[in-house]
């Protein structure tokens, strides 16, 4: 069954933090240290007091994750008018929470115009497991890209995410599910790690993380910061479909777990199915790979594969597969393709796709196939894009048909 809950009303907005209508005031969520302290020494705060402010303010927002500076007790109320006045913390506008029959979580966000654009909306899906719960986050809204297989890659990019937005994902996903602590309490304790319903972020939602660098750079340090959202390094992967350039950068200066999004094993294929081959081929992305920083048996490449009826499918599409991977610690992960309306591709025969995966075992390499998740409310890989919401009933019924023909029912 799936719940969804619209959340039309105002006074939950409010009591949710979100504030549609208020003019946009500079955030000091997303910001470095080095910008707050800017920030805070711009509207006259004394430069002795800069750098416990700064510790102070980032306590409250990542540690505790108020968006309110009325419920920073520790700050005199003269000060927190003062940042009131100059500032935003509040969280952007949810559209829409959905929860799935198999407990995944689709939220839709409202983001105000930036300059002379739009209010843009995206999507973020939460996904518990087993000893894990993964949000999968969006760095753009729409994406240049054209894979073919894409649903995202029909949207044309309406415009990369602010730091601040590829943050508040995670911020609100935190907040509806308690992993914060209490707000009225506000010496509460802090939510344990091993006790948090987030444990994992992905960077695979809308849009190529690789063409947003410096903002996505900005909000994976600041969600593994030790001291505020602590995720561990470890546990975020962003996945991008081959930007070689910035494939060494993130190494380097995030530190991130990467995933490569493959899906073919030479050129010829990868170039019809993934564009961006055309610009870096195969070679130069294997080479860039081979010098990820950190690699080893405990911290491997993701090769993203997706199942193709008739396309990439075949034992010698599995045999080349491992021809190309070989030398780098690596594990790959197969995903049933998800169908959309007007697409010409059709997912894998399970026993195709079991094939596959066991001669890729055979050959030492991990080969999870990715269960589709959500199916219900519409969470999967590829198919987040604001229009999904969008669909005419006739559309979205289509979608859920060919989506029971691809896997059988949820
Ligand atoms: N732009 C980045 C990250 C977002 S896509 C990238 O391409 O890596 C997240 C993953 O979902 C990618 O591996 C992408 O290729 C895959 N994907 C896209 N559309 C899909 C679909 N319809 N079915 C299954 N996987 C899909
Ligand atoms: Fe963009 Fe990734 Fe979709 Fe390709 S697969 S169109 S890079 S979102």
């Amino acid at each position: 069954m799936t719940f969804s809950l619209d959340i039309k009303d105002e006074s939950t907005r409010a009591s949710l933090g979100a504030r549609a209508s208020m003019p946009v005031k500079e955030s000091l969520v997303g910001l470095t240290r080095e910008e707050m302290a800017e920030a805070l020494s711009g509207i006259g705060i004394p430069e002795r007091q800069i750098k416990m402010r700064v510790q102070q303010l980032w306590h409250w927002l990542y540690v505790r994750g108020v968006s309110s500076f009325d419920d920073m007790f520790n700050i005199s109320k003269d000060l927190r008018a003062t940042l009131a006045r100059h500032f935003n913390i509040a969280r952007p506008e949810i559209v829409e929470e959905q929860i799935s029959n198999d407990g995944t979580r689709k939220w839709l966000f409202r983001f105000p115009p930036r300059g002379a654009g739009r209010p843009v909306e995206i999507e973020t899906v939460y996904i518990p497991e087993e000893g894990r719960g993964t949000l999968c986050i969006s760095s753009q809204v729409g994406c240049t890209l054209t894979c073919s297989f894409c649903h995202t890659g029909t949207q044309k990019l309406v415009r990369n995410l602010t730091s601040e937005e590829i943050l508040a994902q995670l911020l609100i996903a935190r907040d509806r599910l308690g992993d914060f602590p209490e707000r009225d309490t506000p010496d509460g304790a802090i939510v344990p790690a091993e006790g948090r319903k987030i444990s994992n972020i992905v960077m695979m939602g809308m849009g190529e993380p690789l063409y947003n660098f410096e903002a996505v750079k900005k909000a994976l340090l600041i969600a593994s910061d030790g001291d505020g959202l602590s995720l561990s390094k470890r546990r975020i992967t962003l996945s991008t479909s081959g930007v070689v350039p910035e494939i060494l950068r993130t190494g380097e200066e995030i530190g991130v777990m990467l995933a490569i999004s493959l899906h073919a094993p030479d050129d010829d294929l990868r170039d019809l199915l993934v564009p961006i081959n055309k610009k870096y081929p195969l070679e130069q992305l294997m080479d860039a790979c081979r010098k990820y920083p950190g690699l080893s048996n405990a911290r491997r490449i993701t090769f993203e594969y997706v199942m193709l009826k008739d396309v990439n499918d075949s034992l010698d599409h599995a045999r080349a597969l491992v021809n190309l991977l070989r030398g780098i610690p690596a594990k790959i992960n197969l995903i049933p393709f998800n169908p959309w309306p007007g697409t010409n591709y059709q997912c894998s025969d399970w026993e195709t796709i079991e094939k596959f995966a066991d001669y890729i075992n055979n050959a030492g390499y991990a080969s999870p196939i990715r269960t589709p998740r959500g199916r219900d409310i519409l969470a999967a890989c590829g198919q987040l894009k604001s229009e999904s919401e969008r669909l005419k009933k006739h559309e979205r019924l289509a979608l859920e048909a060919m989506m029971i023909a691809n896997h059988g029912e949820a």
